[in-house]
């Protein structure tokens, strides 16, 4: 088929042809004296992305789904108490690694649709005494459900109860596309992966920790080994990696690095929100329901529920096969329930508007009641009342 396959599922997002240029390079040697002028600015503008001054970031060659590891394995010891709420499939995710990985997780089951209720938190948190809980663990934006939490309203609870457990949170897919401020917030650990708002292939997991969490990081006594920060550490203060380094995934990074701070995290945050808000103004107009409870829209996916008597897979595979769009689908509890709508990284206006007629002539085939036009209308109007 002629003509771009556009992503428009919640990462990988699409990556922009300044990125894949500049991650088209020949292999260097990591050893050498010119290593370090790459690594070390990268990792000093790291921290400008999660907005921390006396924090530390590091690069992994991996996922997302390591962070989560690291940041369990390297602050915390073997069996200790661990606490998340539970709403959505990376959550469950999070949680069952934490299982997995020997800790005692305090699991509290949230309705899919919402997010970390703070009140209830602040309650828990206050009812431990005996600090038992070592660490918060918050996921910041729930893609499987289009769903942010307050993550501000985190430390605020673990304040208010005087708790001293860590916070961690996975911004997989807000850091870098939502308002994130890991020094106001006190975030401990914070998790985050290439291939969503830096606009990257996957196989980079960037991390920050606090000078809190990397104290803890002496002495935890988990056995790790590849995760270790330790030695990411040892190595990264000569500008070095303890082992090979996925060198094109930096390349990229730098480009993606200069291309946000050049846009300003605050531009960067307000263009999400825009194009999330033509995205649920379309699916007002086809009469749609959200997952996303209201205060917990995300700015970076929307999951869109269709009607009892349709399968949100049919509008997905009509989507792919026939206008060669990808869309995202409903996962776990929403599979058939929902297609989600990623507007997450290298976006603009008219991609979002090819996305909702796309949506809609698949909703259209599929038999949806639905008039032509109509999201693709709202979202116009929107755009265009709010362009700068
Ligand atoms: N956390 C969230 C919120 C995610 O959306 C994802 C992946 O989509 C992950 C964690 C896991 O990341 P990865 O697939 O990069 O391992």
């Amino acid at each position: 088929m002629a003509g771009r396959n556009h992503l428009y599922i919640p990462g990988p997002t699409n990556v922009p042809n300044e990125i894949l240029n500049a991650m088209h390079v020949t292999m260097e040697d990591h050893r050498s004296p010119a290593f370090p002028k790459l690594l070390t600015p990268l990792l000093q503008d790291l921290k400008k992305i999660f907005r921390t001054e006396t924090g530390q970031a590091f690069i992994f060659p991996a996922t997302g789904t390591a962070g989560w590891e690291v940041a369990l394995t390297n602050i915390l010891n073997p069996g200790d108490k661990v606490l998340i709420y539970r709403f959505g499939q990376f959550s469950h995710l999070w949680a069952e690694m934490a299982k997995r990985l020997g800790f005692d997780v305090e699991i509290h089951q949230e309705t899919w649709g919402k997010g970390i209720p703070l009140d209830k938190l602040e309650a828990r948190l206050k009812e431990d005494t005996n600090h038992e809980i070592k660490a918060v663990l918050a996921t910041h934006n729930e893609t499987a459900t289009g769903v942010t939490s307050d993550i501000g309203g985190v430390r605020k609870a673990l304040s208010a109860a005087n708790h001293p457990a860590f916070m961690f949170v996975d911004g997989v897919s807000s850091i870098a596309s939502l308002d994130f401020r890991m020094e106001e917030w006190g975030v401990d650990a914070a998790i985050s992966g290439s291939q969503k708002g830096f606009m990257m292939p996957a196989g980079g997991a960037f991390l920050a920790f606090s000078q809190k969490a990397l104290k803890a990081v002496e002495t935890s006594t988990y056995p790790r080994c590849f995760l270790d920060l330790k030695d990411q550490m040892n190595a990264n203060k000569d500008g070095y990696t303890p082992y090979t380094p996925a060198l094109p995934i930096l390349y990229g990074l730098r480009k993606a690095l200069d291309l946000l701070l050049e846009e300003g995290l605050e531009n960067v945050y307000a263009r999400h929100h825009r194009l999330a808000e033509g995205v649920r103004k379309a699916a007002a107009a086809w009469g749609l329901s959200i997952c996303a409870q209201p205060g917990f829209e995300s700015d970076t996916v929307t999951a869109i529920m269709v009607p009892a008597d349709k399968d949100a897979r049919d509008v997905i595979s009509t989507a792919f096969s026939r206008y060669d769009i990808s869309l995202g689908a409903g996962l776990s509890e929403l599979a058939g329930k929902a297609f989600r709508i990623g507007h997450v990284g290298d976006m603009n206006d008219v991609s979002m508007l090819g996305c909702i007629a796309g949506v809609e002539m698949a909703m259209l085939d599929n038999g949806f009641d639905i008039k032509p036009g109509s999201g693709v209308a709202a979202a116009i109007e929107y755009y265009r009342s709010t362009a700068s």
